[in-house]
Formats: structure tokens, C-alpha cells, sequence
């Protein structure tokens, strides 16, 4: 087995980087997987299925090789929305213009407009706000004949290119949140080991439940990442982040459909929501904006990456970086340098969480957030679990403990899904023994690694008789011979 320097297994929080022309080939993933990224997201906006496949056929060689258990997200474009082509690619747009968009395909004039989006005129009111572009066009509607055309008048000008993004903050959209290319890339999505997909433009708990079904249909292993883009999934963001696996704050989208000043607060709320619930969370776009081009970030980047950690997310995303940057390798080392000094300022006792006396899982969810209680209490090195479904993983992770974690899975695939996890180091484990048995090897097995040292107080969690893989139910303390 070759070696891999672990420049980033001493972090809590992960770095999922977006994959694009940038940053596919195998000697760029592996450069960036030592630069410290610990998940790969597939943006399905881009690229055939053939491209992607040679990603993840990369991603799959690099764990193997090198030992590492580095994830993979398929981010599922959702119902984004579009203007179709515009005639020479630029319509000078300009306040008090009037124009009309329809559902037939054209070349988009100053007379017609193609809008990719069938029930647009149904679903539209007068008054309601189109922005376009990320909001630098904005428009009202003035009207709509319910069937196929709608008049807007330009409230905010600038040049309409093809193929922009259409947001529609006020509309209630009834178009599923699974379209039908997202159906086509779900299927494909499906026949590959990915750990998490991302469903775009969430609105309601429902849309993460009609995925998640599909997926059990499936049987398959992946976990449901829940966007967070639009106000309808803020107003229900409760029962969202309750039934997702995890969340991402799609800070592009959600800071064109919301007053952008509220972006800040939305982050920490959601982020201190998903920390309670025990559900992982990602903060996602711009974080290093400027590095797509410059070879270092500006100081309010830095900035927002640090205070994402002192919020206490789970994982910071990179889209266009990597995907499409000049500096892949350099935008990843500096967002890991980030992490690594402000670190050393998060407090996290405010956000700890506490066990919900009607949950199912109550007794275990004690005794996990006892785990970290404990190993702080006896000042621990580390706190040691094993998983089967990453139960164990995401509720220790989530008290944020200050002793490292390290989870044993004998799932490959469980141990790359936990690799966005706050906090959690992953350690193929296939023995299991008795319970005694497997405590003494784990622990031997950090020693080994050099992880743990003679005179290191541990906590070990279990469950009793292991064979019945009953969820964790048992808590120990060693001291390391
Ligand atoms: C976002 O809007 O912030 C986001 C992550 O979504 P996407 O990049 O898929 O548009």
C-alpha cells in the first residue's frame, strides 16, 4: 500500500470540494485529498454520466491505494430555473423595459424570451419578483394569461446572457423537486457507491422523504443532503433538518431568494439546529470566491470560513475553486490553514446538545452524549465507537467534543460517509470478537498508529453482546498500558 501524508487528519471540520475540469484527473484529486479535502461533491448541473464515472472510478482508486476514506457527494441539479438562448448572447436590458417570456423555445429578444419552466404563467402572481442572474436583473410581473406568456416590467437592468439562472423568490413553484433529468441522474447515481446526495431547492420535508424512499427502493446506502436555497425551506426548516441526513446552506441561491443581510443569522441558527438534532451541515459558496483567480483569498474570506467554524459546522464547501479555479491545490491548503488556527478558538459548550425524552433512540442518545461528557471530565485523548449505520459517529461528533474521535466501521462505504463529520477520524475495522476482545484491539491499533501512547486515558463505547449489534449501549474507561 503506498503511504499518504494525512496532512489533515488533526481537523475537525471537513472540507468537501466540488470536482470540474479543474481538478478531475487522478494526480489532481489525489493532490487535493493531500491538500486536506475529505469529500468530493459531483455537481450533476455539469457533465455526462462518462465524466463522472471517471471521477468516482478515481475517488474509489485513491481510497484503495492510499488507504484514506475520502466521500462522495452527487449533487442533484434540482428544478433550477432558466432563460433559454438570447440573440449574440447579450440583451441590453434596462429599467422600465417590458418583456414577455413564454414556454415555447426561441432565441431570446427584446419581444419574446424563453423561460425553461412549463407552469411558469400558471404559478406566477402580478407583483410577484423574477431575478435573473443572481439577482443583477430584476422584474416584476405585470401579467400573465395563466397559460404560457407573462409581461415583466425591469425594475433592475443589466445584460441578459444565455442560459441564466432564473430565481423566483415570492412564487410558490409547483414543479417536484426531482425533475425529470434529476430522475435520470438518480437512477445512474444509484448503480454507484456514493454516500450522500445532495437534493436541490428543498421546500418541504416531503421532498427529502420522497428521496429517501426512492433510495431504500434501491436499497442503497446513500444519505439525503437537504439544500437549503429557499425561503419556503427556512419557513420549514424544522421538520426539514428532522427528517434529512444531513443539510447544506446553499448560500448562492438562498442569498438571491432572501434579503441578503439575513444570511448570516440564517447560517448560525441553522447550523446550531442541525449540532442539536445531531445531523451534519455543510456551508456552501463563495467561501473563497476570489481564488478562482488569485493565489490567496481576501481577508473576508478568510473571515467567513473562520467564523463558519466558530459556528460550528460540520463542513465548508468549495464550488468554482476547484472545479473551475486556477488554483485548486492552493485554495484547499489555505482553507485548511483557516480551519486549523481557528480551531483553537471554538468554544463549543453553548451549542451541546441534549437527549429528547420522547426520541426512540433515548437511552442510547444519553449514554453517546455522556461519551464526550465523560472524556472531558477525565481529560480522554480520544473517544473510540463503532458504528454500523454512523448512529454512534453523528452523536458523538455532535457535542463537539474537545478528545479526538476515532469511529471503526467494518462498512467501507459507512467509514467514506463519515468523512464529512465533524470531529470523526475513520478506521476500517472487520474482526469483532467479544466485546472485550474488540476494546483491547482498537486501542492496540491507535497505539500502533501512534495515535495513543502508555498513560492515555481512553473512552471506549460499545455495544453488549456485540454480535447483536444492538445500538451503543456501553461505555468504558481505559487507561493505555
Ligand atoms: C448554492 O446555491 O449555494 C449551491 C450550492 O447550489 P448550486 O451550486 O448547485 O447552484
Amino acid at each position: 500500500m503506498a503511504p499518504l501524508i494525512h496532512v489533515n487528519n488533526h481537523q475537525k471540520t471537513k472540507i468537501l470540494a466540488t470536482v470540474g475540469p479543474a481538478s478531475s484527473s487522478k494526480q489532481n484529486l489525489l493532490e487535493l485529498v493531500q491538500a486536506g479535502v475529505n469529500v468530493f461533491r459531483l455537481n450533476f448541473s455539469h457533465g455526462a454520466h462518462s465524466e463522472h464515472q471517471q471521477v468516482i472510478n478515481n475517488i474509489l482508486e485513491i481510497n484503495e491505494k492510499y488507504n484514506v476514506h475520502i466521500g462522495i457527494l452527487a449533487d442533484l441539479q434540482g428544478p433550477k430555473l432558466r432563460v433559454g438562448k438570447i440573440e449574440n448572447n447579450a440583451l441590453q436590458i434596462k429599467p422600465g423595459d417590458i418583456l414577455t417570456f413564454v414556454n415555447d423555445e426561441c432565441v431570446g429578444t427584446m419581444t419574446k424570451i424563453y423561460m425553461s419552466y412549463d407552469h411558469f404563467a400558471n404559478d406566477v402572481q402580478i407583483g410577484e419578483k423574477v431575478l435573473i442572474d443572481d439577482g443583477k436583473i430584476v422584474l416584476e410581473v405585470l401579467s400573465t394569461n395563466k397559460i404560457n406568456e407573462v409581461k415583466l416590467i425591469v425594475l433592475f437592468g443589466s445584460v441578459l446572457s444565455s442560459n441564466k439562472g432564473v430565481n423566483l423568490p415570492d412564487t410558490k413553484v409547483s414543479q417536484p423537486s426531482l425533475t425529470e433529468k434529476d430522475l435520470k441522474d438518480l437512477d445512474y447515481v444509484m448503480t454507484q457507491p456514493v454516500n450522500w446526495i445532495a437534493l436541490s431547492f428543498v421546500r418541504e420535508a416531503k421532498d427529502v422523504k420522497d428521496l429517501q424512499k426512492k433510495i431504500k427502493a434501491k436499497k442503497h446506502f446513500a444519505k439525503v443532503v437537504a439544500k437549503i436555497e429557499k425561503p419556503e425551506a427556512i419557513r420549514n426548516i424544522k421538520e426539514i433538518i428532522k427528517v434529512s441526513d444531513a443539510i447544506m446552506i446553499a448560500r448562492g441561491d438562498l442569498g438571491v431568494e432572501i434579503p441578503i443581510e439575513k444570511l448570516p443569522g440564517l447560517q448560525k441558527m441553522i447550523i446550531a439546529r442541525c449540532i442539536q438534532k445531531a445531523k451534519p451541515v455543510i456551508v456552501a459558496t463563495q467561501m473563497m470566491e476570489s481564488m478562482i483567480t488569485n493565489p490567496s483569498p481576501t481577508r473576508a474570506e478568510v473571515t467567513d470560513v473562520a467564523n463558519a467554524v466558530l459556528d460550528g459546522t460540520d463542513a465548508v464547501m468549495l464550488s468554482g475553486e476547484t472545479s473551475v479555479g486556477d488554483h485548486p491545490v492552493l485554495v484547499v491548503e489555505a482553507m485548511r490553514r483557516i480551519i486549523g488556527e481557528t480551531e483553537g478558538h471554538y468554544h463549543s459548550t453553548a451549542k451541546r446538545p441534549s437527549p429528547d425524552p420522547d426520541s426512540e433512540t433515548y437511552l442510547s442518545d444519553t449514554l453517546c452524549i455522556n461519551a464526550p461528557r465523560l472524556a472531558e471530565t477525565v481529560n480522554a485523548k480520544a473517544i473510540l465507537g463503532l458504528t454500523v449505520n454512523g448512529y454512534t459517529a453523528f452523536k458523538i461528533s455532535s457535542y463537539r467534543p474537545k478528545p479526538d474521535i476515532h469511529i471503526f466501521s467494518d462498512k467501507p462505504h459507512m467509514l467514506n460517509t463519515l468523512s464529512l463529520v465533524w470531529g470523526v477520524a475513520c478506521h476500517l475495522y472487520t474482526k469483532f470478537t467479544t466485546t472485550d476482545e474488540t476494546i483491547e484491539d482498537l486501542n492496540q491499533i491507535l497505539v500502533d498508529e501512534g495515535i495513543l501512547h502508555t498513560g492515555d486515558i481512553v473512552i471506549n463505547t460499545g455495544s453488549m453482546p456485540l454480535h447483536k449489534r444492538f445500538r451503543t449501549n456501553m461505555l468504558k474507561i481505559t487507561v493505555i498500558e
